[in-house]
């Protein structure tokens, strides 16, 4: 079979050299964790303990009554110190449970549910699910019952798992496939009794070859296809794998499931297999600690809530001359105005970089070049956007599509003129939400 791709994209430096051959070793726990009570898409969660509380490893402590949300649980046993507004990654305040770990580690998980898809029913699986607090780890953080739940004139015929991990740097998915594949490959198979679909396959880029093999090795039971995709950025977002495996364009405006598909991270799946199998809730997530200002990279079991101070002092510290600290990837992660933020639900890296690692040029203007054209893999004109942004007409962007932009950097990574294409598409994004709302008010 065929190496799979898709059209545009990039090829930065991957630098996964750093961690990709270094095992998942447990955190330690810190003084205190952070647990916010907004990691997901949606309605924050309410605190359901108070200060002064005990709590047991996997007790429910946030909650919210909307749709779309996502329970949040204790990453470990303690005593609830405090709850108050504290510093989140999206470089605002939110509300947070803070945890003093008392070092027992007694657990409250939920009932196993066995680990034999087909003696499980399918609605069981979903409500645990939703029970688990689960989100999708590779960083959109969408509760995933909700994505495991297509309307019923939406028939869905393929799950797709997505081992990509396309963004430089990061290897927690590639460590995750290795170390874990079991739980991947049976979360899939859980995954695939919800949805009632026949077709699985899980997708790999083709830097990962030991990853793949190990995977076909444990699919081969089964009826699951592992294929290889072409090591190209960003070859892990939905529309370009389900365009470069299945041949269907996702409309402008739509999701993965107007095309009958479902596309899961691997690490989502491997929470799925624990929290049908285990009973155990999303508590904890493997976390790529790398970049050249930290001095031992290497990937860590992180409890939610660990600050990545904490995480970066057990990956030996900083190194040479901090320049900027980034949640995520090179390409798409947020930066971060210091190390105080806690490990979330869908933080899958921490990258630090040394101020010689990266340049920070004035911008200057479109010279029509049209690097950023070639290389758009939904096939924008990001040039147009940039200067439609920057002169704030924010009605006429969204003529030019502006919604259906990715985020995925490639148009900015190629500018030489370094415009922040990207920073002028989140805010001309952001202003259309605010029009709308205003509107429809
Ligand atoms: S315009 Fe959006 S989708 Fe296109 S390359 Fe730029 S960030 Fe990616
Ligand atoms: S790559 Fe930069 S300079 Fe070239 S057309 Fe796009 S926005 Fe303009």
């Amino acid at each position: 079979m065929g190496v799979f791709s898709f059209k545009g994209g990039v090829h930065p430096p991957y630098n996964k050299d750093l961690t990709n051959s270094k095992s998942i070793v447990p955190a330690n726990l810190p003084k205190e964790l952070v647990i916010p009570m907004s990691q997901h898409i949606g309605a924050p969660c309410e605190p359901t303990v108070a200060v002064g509380d005990n709590v047991k490893e996997g007790q429910l402590i946030g909650k919210s009554t909307s749709f779309v949300s996502a329970p949040i649980h204790s990453p470990t046993s303690g005593k609830v110190k405090k709850i108050e507004e504290r510093l989140h990654p999206l470089s605002k305040k939110v509300l947070s449970v803070v945890i003093e770990p008392d070092g027992e580690n007694e657990k409250v998980y939920m009932e196993p549910l066995g680990d034999d898809p087909a003696k499980i029913d399918a609605e069981k699986i979903l409500e645990r699910v939703k029970e688990a607090g689960i989100v999708g780890m590779g960083g959109a953080t969408f509760p995933t019952h909700i994505k495991f739940s297509p309307p019923k004139d939406k028939p869905i015929d393929t799950l797709i798992l997505n081992g990509c991990e396309c963004e430089p740097y990061l290897t927690a998915d590639h460590r995750i496939m290795l170390e874990r594949g079991n739980d991947v490959v049976l979360g899939a198979r859980m995954i695939a009794k919800v949805l009632k679909v026949k077709r699985i396959i899980i997708a790999i880029e083709n830097n990962k070859p030991d990853a793949i093999e190990e995977l076909k090795s444990l699919s081969s039971p089964y009826d699951i296809e592992v294929v290889a995709t072409a090591t190209k950025y960003p070859q892990g977002a939905e529309k370009m794998l389900i365009k470069a495996l299945l041949d269907r364009e996702v409309p402008s405006g739509g999701l993965p499931m107007d095309v009958g598909v479902v596309v899961s991270n691997v690490g989502t799946s491997a929470a799925v297999c624990e929290a049908v199998r285990d009973g155990k809730p999303l508590i904890e997530r493997v976390v790529t600690v790398t970049g050249n200002a930290v001095k031992k990279p290497g990937n860590f079991l992180s409890k939610i809530g660990i600050p990545i101070a904490s995480l970066v002092e057990q990956a030996g510290g900083v190194e040479g001359n901090l320049g900027k600290i980034i949640m995520g990837g090179p390409m798409m992660g947020i930066s971060q105005p210091s190390m105080d933020v806690p490990i979330m639900k869908g933080s899958s890296g921490i990258l630090l970089l040394q101020k010689e690692d990266y340049m920070t040029l004035d911008f200057r203007a479109c010279i029509k070049c049209s690097f950023c054209v070639r290389v758009c893999p939904v096939h924008l004109l990001p040039s147009t956007l940039s200067i439609i942004g920057e002169a704030k007409k924010w009605e006429l962007a969204e003529k030019y599509g502006v919604n259906d932009c990715i985020e995925c950097g490639s148009c900015a990574y190629v500018c030489p003129s370094k415009r922040p294409i990207v920073h002028f598409i989140k805010t001309t994004k952001a202003k259309l939400r605010e029009i709308k709302a205003m509107e429809k008010k």
